[in-house]
C-alpha cells in the first residue's frame, strides 16, 4: 500500500460535537431557563496554560454554556485553593470544575484533584472516576482518550476482538484509553519505557494509540499495513512546528487511517470537555 491511510479529520469532528452540544445547551435554556456551567481553575502565569484555558473558555461560550474561569495568582496557597474548590463544589449551577495543570511546585495536585466533586470532574481524574473506569463503569472519563475513542470508532465502526497497542501509561492518557479499548472488546496491550521490541509489538497491533511525548517516536515500518492510527502525542519542534509521536509522513503510506498533528486528537480534547460538562449536568440535574 503507498499513500493509500485516509486521514482521520479530528477539526471536523471536534466541530461537529460542538455544534451537537451547541444545540442540546439551547436546548436545555429554551425548556428550562438554565445553562450547564464550566468553571476552569488556573493558578500562575504558565504560558501554554494561560492558552489552553482561554480557548476552553472561549469555546464553552460559543456552545451557550456558563463559562467562568478563576485565575488566580502565582503565590496562591493549597489552602486557598481548597477552599476555592469547595465554593465550587457547593454552587448548584457549577456543573463541571477544571483545574488547569501543571500547578505551582508548592501545590500538591493529588490532594487538589482529590478535593473536587468527583460529579464535577470534568477532567475524569479523581480517583472515584478512574476507579469506576477501571471498572468498567460509567463515570466521568478524561478527555483526550474520550476523544480518541470517538475518532477510532468514526474510523472503525467494530472494534470487538482487535489487538490494539497504547504506547504510554500516564494517569492522563494512557492507562484510561487502555480501559476504554478494553470496554470496547479489544485485546489491549500496554507498552512503555521499559518494553522490549517496542516495534515487534506495535506491528502486532489493529490499532496503534500513541500518547508518548516523544517527537516521530513510531516509525511507518512499525506499523501493520492497514491498521488504525492515533497519534496523542504533541511535540514542538524546534522550528516551532508542531508534531506527533508517529512519523506521519511514513506511516501514512503505510496505515488505513490515521490522525494527522495538529488537527487530530487535539481538537477533540476541548470538544469532550464540553461533552462532559455537558454529562455533568445531566447527572446531577436532571
Ligand atoms: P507522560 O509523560 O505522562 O507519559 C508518557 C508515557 O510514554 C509514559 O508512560 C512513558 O513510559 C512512555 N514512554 C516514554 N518514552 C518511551 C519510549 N521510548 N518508549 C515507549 N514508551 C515511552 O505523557 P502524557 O501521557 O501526559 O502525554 C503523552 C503525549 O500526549 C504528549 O506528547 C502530550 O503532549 C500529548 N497530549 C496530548 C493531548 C491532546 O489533547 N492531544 C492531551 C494530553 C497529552 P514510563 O511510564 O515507563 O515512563
Amino acid at each position: 500500500m503507498t499513500g493509500e491511510a485516509r486521514i482521520i479529520d479530528g477539526k471536523a469532528t471536534a466541530a461537529a460535537l460542538r455544534a451537537e452540544i451547541g444545540r442540546e445547551v439551547a436546548a436545555i435554556k429554551a425548556a428550562r431557563g438554565i445553562v450547564p456551567g464550566l468553571h476552569v481553575v488556573l493558578v500562575g502565569e504558565d504560558p501554554a496554560s494561560k492558552v489552553y484555558v482561554a480557548s476552553k473558555e472561549k469555546l464553552a461560550v460559543e456552545v451557550g454554556m456558563n463559562s467562568v474561569a478563576h485565575r488566580l495568582p502565582a503565590d496562591t496557597t493549597q489552602a486557598q485553593l481548597l477552599a476555592k474548590l469547595a465554593e465550587l463544589n457547593a454552587d448548584d449551577n457549577v456543573d463541571g470544575i477544571l483545574v488547569q495543570l501543571p500547578l505551582p511546585k508548592h501545590i500538591d495536585t493529588g490532594r487538589i484533584i482529590d478535593a473536587i466533586d468527583p460529579a464535577k470532574d470534568v477532567d475524569g481524574l479523581h480517583p472515584i472516576n478512574a476507579g469506576l473506569l477501571a471498572g468498567g463503569k460509567n463515570g466521568l472519563v478524561p478527555c483526550t482518550p474520550l476523544g480518541s475513542m470517538l475518532l477510532l470508532k468514526q474510523a472503525l465502526p467494530s472494534l470487538s476482538g482487535l489487538d490494539a497497542v497504547v504506547i504510554g501509561r500516564s494517569e492522563l492518557v494512557g492507562r484510561p484509553v487502555a480501559q476504554l479499548l478494553l470496554q470496547a472488546d479489544c485485546t489491549v496491550t500496554i507498552a512503555h519505557s521499559r518494553t522490549r521490541d517496542l516495534a515487534a509489538v506495535v506491528k502486532r497491533a489493529d490499532i496503534v494509540i500513541a500518547a508518548v511525548g516523544r517527537p516521530r517516536m513510531v516509525k511507518g515500518d512499525w506499523i501493520k499495513p492497514g491498521a488504525t492510527v492515533i497519534d496523542v502525542g504533541i511535540n514542538r519542534l524546534p522550528d516551532g512546528k508542531l508534531t506527533g509521536d508517529v512519523d506521519f509522513a511514513e506511516a501514512v503510506k503505510v496505515a488505513g487511517a490515521i490522525t494527522p498533528v495538529p488537527g487530530g486528537v487535539g481538537p477533540m480534547t476541548i470538544a469532550c470537555l464540553l461533552k462532559n460538562t455537558l454529562t455533568a449536568f445531566h447527572a446531577r440535574r436532571g
